[in-house]
């Protein structure tokens, strides 16, 4: 089996231009609140690694013992991933904000993967 099928990588670079917006948006105002936020991206890598890592070994096991086709699962994961990257629909008259709840018009909120989030910046 070539390439993995969990892209650590990937949701990485999204953590830490999370934790840039957040720097350039000023949500982060403390070096306290900073640290916070460096030690949670730690923290989630090292736990995203340790799932990619199960992951891939079930794959790799389910590949050896014949119940299932490589190239079908890689295709299935990537169809998945796809599905999953699709934006969230906000609904046009509110929305609540994924990180503090508040409930926002449409215009007053940014569509992440994660969904909507308070713009310029979450209180
Ligand atoms: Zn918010």
């Amino acid at each position: 089996m070539k390439g993995r099928f969990f892209l650590v990588d990937d949701i990485q670079r999204v953590q830490i231009a999370g934790l840039q917006q957040a720097l350039v948006d000023g949500d982060a105002h403390t070096t306290n609140e900073l640290e916070v936020l460096r030690r949670r991206s730690i923290q989630q890598g090292i736990q995203l690694e340790e799932v990619s890592t199960m992951v891939n070994i079930l794959a790799r096991m389910l590949i050896e013992s014949s119940s299932i086709d490589p190239k079908v699962l890689a295709y299935r994961v990537e169809a998945e991933l796809e599905e999953r990257r699709a934006p969230v629909p906000v609904p046009t008259t509110a929305a609540t904000c994924v990180l503090c709840g508040a409930n926002r018009t449409s215009a007053d909120v940014e569509v992440t993967p994660y969904g909507a989030v308070c713009e310029p910046s979450c209180p």
